[in-house]
């Protein structure tokens, strides 16, 4: 049996891996459009490589995923987080796990988990052919017949893993032969605030701050990093996220609302307000920065509510403490635009899951067919939850792709 992987990046090696394991008899080769396997992977987290997040509970790690979150609750009961780190273990590579939950190589450097896959792909006699890029797939009654630039090739299964597609026509292929498209968007981006001041504080982070969508339900909670191009950070990729159709929707035009102060309401912040006049009354506001805001951020949000730094507490009367409060908790900013540079960017959209069965990845439209990892509908937040998913659908293609009869 030739079973074929089109796509050499974290699903289609850990598809590939498990085929290999489960079917050793089976020819496995991964067929790859690039000069070098894994780039992604090579990237990612920094050059570290967020391989997966502490998370122990299939249904909780789910809900980290605006796409997919149902069928992976599933798919999580055959391989997740904890599978993620043995199997790495099993195979000689250790993970540390960070106070917030995501979980890199010990090494700090994804070249190991590079290493790792190459070196078992070799062990096993998984084989790799490089500059591949695959172009149609056709189905004969039981075999396959894959048409690279150059080449031809047979197979008699197929499992796709060529990653998030940001144009649909990278996904025509996979129409053509009867699957359902779901528009690709991005997902996972900062956003862009031509103009604003606020670029000026350039690498101030506020850890605990909540971000609202003007108009929309949507909601980020989390570290918020000020840029030189407008905002990023947990909350704003969570955003991003969540929203991913909305803003797109929006042409990456619209207006978020920040809370600096996370989720104070504004009569807890009035009373908070109210001890700090009678504590400190005599004490210059510029000089008495009572929040988890750096003193540098403090004075642009006076400087926004026209506060000058040189009036007393005491003397802050009624309008500026409601000027103030409310750059505190629901300050407007007006997005113009994304940026992916340099982040952890992911694509929504993609093969609909309705196409396939999660038991399997099995596709339900072309049989002996399967697809794993970001070419289909799914996609997580920041935090090691896309590569759980490319493993984890990755895994269960490359388990059964060996078991279907025609
Ligand atoms: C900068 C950056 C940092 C990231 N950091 C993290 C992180 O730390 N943690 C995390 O969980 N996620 C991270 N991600 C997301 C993660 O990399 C992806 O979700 C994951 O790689 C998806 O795996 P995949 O195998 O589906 O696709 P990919 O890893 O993208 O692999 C697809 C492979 O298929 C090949 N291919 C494409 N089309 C064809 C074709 N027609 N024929 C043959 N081959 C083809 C590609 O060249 C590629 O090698 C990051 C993403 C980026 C961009």
């Amino acid at each position: 049996m030739k079973i074929a992987i089109i796509g050499g990046g974290a699903a289609g090696f850990f598809a590939a891996l498990t085929a290999k394991k489960e079917f050793p008899k089976a020819e496995v080769t991964i067929y790859e459009k690039a000069a070098k396997a894994l780039g992604k992977v090579k990237i990612s987290g920094g050059g570290r490589c967020n391989v997966t997040h502490a998370c122990s509970e299939n249904k909780l790690l789910a809900t980290h995923y605006p796409r997919g979150e149902n069928y992976l609750k599933k798919a999580f009961e055959q391989f997740n987080a904890d599978s993620t780190v043995q199997w790495f273990k099993e195979r000689g590579v250790e993970m540390k796990t960070y106070p917030d939950g995501c979980i890199f190589p010990l090494s700090n450097d994804s070249q190991t988990i590079i290493d790792c896959f190459l070196s078992e792909a070799s062990k096993l006699g998984v084989k790799i052919l490089y500059n591949q890029s695959v172009v149609a797939v056709e189905k004969q009654e039981s075999t396959f017949t894959i048409q690279t630039r150059e080449k031809r090739f047979q197979a008699d299964r197929l499992i796709i893993t060529i990653g998030g597609q940001p144009k649909r026509s990278g996904l025509e292929f996979l129409e053509k032969i009867g699957h359902t498209i779901v528009e690709p968007v991005p997902s996972l981006f900062t956003f862009n605030m031509p103009e604003n001041p606020i670029r000026e504080l350039m690498g101030n982070v506020v850890e605990k701050t909540t971000v609202k969508v003007e108009g929309t339900k949507l909601l980020g909670k989390g570290p918020l990093l000020v840029t030189h191009w407008g905002m990023s950070g947990p909350a704003i990729l969570q955003l991003s996220a969540w929203g991913a159709r909305v803003l797109e929707e929006k042409k990456y035009e619209f207006a978020v609302l920040v809370n600096w102060l996370n989720e104070v309401k504004e009569d807890e912040l009035r009373k908070f307000i109210d001890g700090v006049i009678y504590e400190h009354g005599l004490k210059m506001i510029g000089n008495l920065n009572p929040f988890s805001v750096t003193n540098r951020l403090w004075h642009f949000l006076l400087q926004k509510s026209e506060i000058s730094q040189e009036i007393r507490w005491k003397d802050l009367g009624k309008r500026n403490l409601n000027k103030l409060v409310n750059t505190l908790i629901n300050d407007r900013y007006e997005v113009k635009g994304k940026t992916t540079f340099k982040e952890e960017f992911v694509t929504a959209g993609g093969v609909s899951l309705q196409d396939v069965d999660i038991k399997t990845m099995e596709s339900r439209k072309v049989k002996g067919l399967f697809l794993a990892g970001e070419v289909l509908d799914i996609d997580g937040i920041t935090g090691g939850f896309n590569f759980q998913s490319a493993w984890t659908t990755g895994f269960i293609a490359g388990k059964n792709c060996g078991k279907v009869d025609f």
